[in-house]
């Protein structure tokens, strides 16, 4: 339904409107902005989501992504036309997120202790180029093509280059990807090279190659897939939407994710917006968000431990100076993000205020770990048989960190997203290497 579909602003004293073919990434005065729908799906759509698992030859029913199409249809097309998904939904043969769903993992459950049916983690590593982030650009190319852009641009240093290179291989288009000179592994970008992508070394930090990446992407016709295109957030929607199909719309009390740029916390906050808003849900999970202890800006700024001020989102009134005021002082002091899980290594969370407003509508909770927790963590998931990166351990440990202190409540139903699949081998070598790791095999002979 053409109209139905367009873009806001997030800052309901602006709440600048346009129309949905818009490239921007941010109204003219510099704030977020979302996808928004006129329309309210209607919730006898779960039958047909649980239908579309027997995909009946469609890969858009395969996908995990565009099996939920009416919740995201900014093409504004008729999701029952395949003809019309061919010609428009951007999609890796419904490979994006087909393999994602809550698994149950006893080992990770008693070292959390919590009973084992109270525990899901749901690995979003198992996507094809091997994190989450296959869900957003799934959408956010999607758009891409919808404008008709030849190239695709982001900043990266890991699991978005390796994303977006794959996506833009598979739809014949080019993918440039920005990173910090001489400060990345150069292994880090294996698969950003594999597939194709162009590498664009900047001087600076990574916060100086996310400017000249934007700013290359507005002269030079590049459209920007980082997570502050609002069409990534309509793509991770779809994390909860499969973690609460699964669970047959039985809303869980938690939904715990590792923080870095907080894309993934405002995905889920406006899924969970929707969902409410559209009667689909009666009861809305909290939010735990789990910082680095190395790269903990939400943690310090939500919890007050900066000038002693807990930043709220504050139904649209942030206070956003103190941010600015926490910005500057990490500036001063030369304080920089630093954890090995390098996926949430970031100071400055490109999605803050969204994530903050996610926060709000939840009653969420910000907490942080240290690395060698986060090392636990990934490990115990291994033990279940399941692969994910340092980052994701985060998850865990964090859960384990919140029953403990009574937050989560032992009889609470917690999901846990595992965001990405181990992409440095050295690390998981290194920690079993070590006797004294809490869950160490070392090497016999
Ligand atoms: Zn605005």
């Amino acid at each position: 339904m053409k109209g139905d579909a367009y873009l806001k602003c997030i800052d309901p004293k602006c709440g600048l409107e346009y129309s949905i073919e818009n490239t921007n990434v941010q109204c003219e005065k510099g704030h977020l902005l979302d996808v928004k729908y006129k329309n309210k799906p209607p919730s006898s759509l779960k039958e047909v989501f649980y239908k579309r698992r027997n995909s009946e030859g469609s890969i858009f029913n395969e996908s995990g992504v565009w099996r939920f199409r009416e919740l995201l249809n900014f093409c504004q097309i008729d999701t029952e036309n395949l003809e019309e998904c061919s010609k428009y939904l951007v999609s890796l043969d419904g490979a994006e997120g087909r393999q994602s769903k809550p698994y149950r993992m006893s080992k990770a459950a008693e070292f959390i202790g919590i009973p084992n049916n109270n525990l899901w983690l749901q690995p979003e590593g198992y996507n094809p180029s091997g994190s989450f982030k296959d869900n957003g650009m799934a959408t956010a190319v999607t758009h891409a093509k919808m404008v008709g852009a030849k190239k695709i641009v982001c900043a990266s240093t890991g699991n978005t280059s390796a994303a977006a290179g794959m996506f833009a291989a598979n739809e014949g288009i080019n993918c440039d990807v920005y990173i910090p000179a001489g400060q990345i592994a150069p292994g880090k970008l294996s698969q950003a090279y594999q597939f194709g992508a162009q590498i664009i070394e900047v001087d600076g930090n990574f916060d100086d190659a996310l400017k000249q990446s934007l700013d290359d992407a507005q002269n030079h016709d590049g459209y920007t897939v980082n997570s502050i295109n609002p069409f990534r957030i309509e793509g991770q929607k779809t994390i909860p939407f499969r973690a609460l199909e699964y669970l047959n719309w039985k809303v869980p009390d938690w939904i715990v994710y590792p923080g870095g740029a907080l894309g993934n916390t405002s995905s889920c906050g406006k899924a969970l917006m929707e969902l409410y808003e559209w009667g689909w849900i009666e009861k809305i999970p909290r939010i735990a968000v789990i910082n680095s202890e190395g790269a903990s800006t939400l943690s310090d700024l939500y919890n007050g431990e900066f000038e002693n001020e807990k930043l709220r989102w504050n139904k649209g009134n942030p206070n956003v100076e103190l941010i600015s005021r926490y910005y500057d002082h990490l500036d001063k002091e030369g304080l920089k993000p630093k954890t090995k899980a390098t996926a949430i290594q970031i100071g400055r969370p490109a999605n803050i205020l969204k994530g903050l407003r996610a926060l709000e509508f939840t009653n969420g909770v910000v907490t942080t770990v240290t690395d060698s927790e986060m090392l636990d963590g990934m490990s115990v998931v291994g033990l279940n048989g399941f692969d994910c990166e340092m980052a994701s351990g985060a998850t865990v440990v964090g859960i384990k960190k919140l029953v403990n202190e009574g937050t989560i409540k032992k009889d609470d139903v917690v999901v846990g997203i595992l965001t990405g699949r181990q992409k440095d081998a050295m690390i998981p070598v290194d920690y079993h290497k070590n006797p004294e790791n809490k869950f160490a095999i070392p090497p016999r002979n």
